[in-house]
């Protein structure tokens, strides 16, 4: 089947989850648009890290459907066509023995073959992913000398070599620290908008966020507002509260 606009990247429909007795996701759906960049703004323990795991296929579906470009995700097997940052990426220590261009050239193993010598087109590959992400510069620094916000750019690199369509980003702005934050959005908005590639993104960074990204869900459990960006933005604080409960402060954002 041919994907077009028409046919979302991702289509999760009635899903609900739970550990053992504990209803963590509940009558779930939701489509992601090829081209969007999708927000998923949620309190701790909402549920975000569950819903992502089951997109990638590492929980599996107990109630409810998930098609990824149009596939049941019980039969889907074009991994590759997904990349996924997970929270924990930027934590080497300053002793950790790889070059940035080392780290980012291993998105590749599975094509140059580990231990074998890259190629030119690999080489360029990397390159290419680097310069995306704003890090040529550093190819040659030991990964455990950079910031944990540079980190988190050479493992986005490390995803783009594969040049999946679809990219997948836990929390990716922990540790990124706050002058760079905005940058960093500025940064994934470049992928999404002139390479076209198609972002999920984990955030609690909701007032930073949501001028860059195209979609916003919002969960906690059950999916409580799911739209485009302006009509989040659009929000009043009341209607804000109401989505969540009370206590939910860092929804504040700055509209
Ligand atoms: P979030 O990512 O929004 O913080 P999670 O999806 O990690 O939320 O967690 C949702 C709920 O499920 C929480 O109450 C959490 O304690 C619980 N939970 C998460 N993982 C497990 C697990 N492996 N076993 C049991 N409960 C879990």
């Amino acid at each position: 089947m041919k994907d077009t606009i028409f046919n979302p990247i991702i289509k999760v429909e009635h899903v609900s989850y739970k550990y053992a007795k504990d209803l963590v996701l509940e009558n779930v759906s939701l489509d992601v648009p090829r081209g969007s960049f999708l927000a998923i703004v949620g309190p701790n323990g909402s549920g975000k890290s569950t819903l992502l795991k089951l997109l990638l296929g590492l929980h599996r579906l107990q109630s409810g459907s998930i098609k990824l470009f149009g596939k049941d995700i019980r039969q889907f097997k074009d991994w590759q066509r997904i990349g996924f940052v997970s929270q924990k990426a930027n934590s080497f220590n300053s002793g950790f023995p790889a070059t940035v261009f080392e780290v980012v050239l291993s998105g590749l193993t599975k094509k140059v073959g580990l231990f074998k010598f890259p190629g030119k087109q690999h080489k360029e590959r990397v390159n290419e992913a680097l310069e995306a992400v704003d890090m040529l510069a550093f190819k040659n620094r030991n990964i455990g000398e950079l910031s944990g916000g540079q980190q988190q750019r050479v493992f986005i690199a490390r995803s783009l070599v594969s040049e999946p369509e679809l990219l997948i980003l836990d929390e990716p702005t922990v540790g990124v620290d706050s002058q760079h934050v905005q940058q960093f959005y500025e940064m994934l908005e470049m992928l999404n908008k002139k390479m076209g590639i198609t972002l999920i993104l984990v955030t609690h960074d909701v007032g930073t966020v949501t001028d860059k990204v195209t979609h916003v869900a919002c969960l906690n459990k059950q999916l409580h507002f799911h739209g485009g960006a302006d009509e989040y933005n659009h929000l009043s604080e009341k209607e804000l509260s109401a989505l969540y409960g009370h206590g939910v402060q860092f929804l504040s954002h700055n509209h």
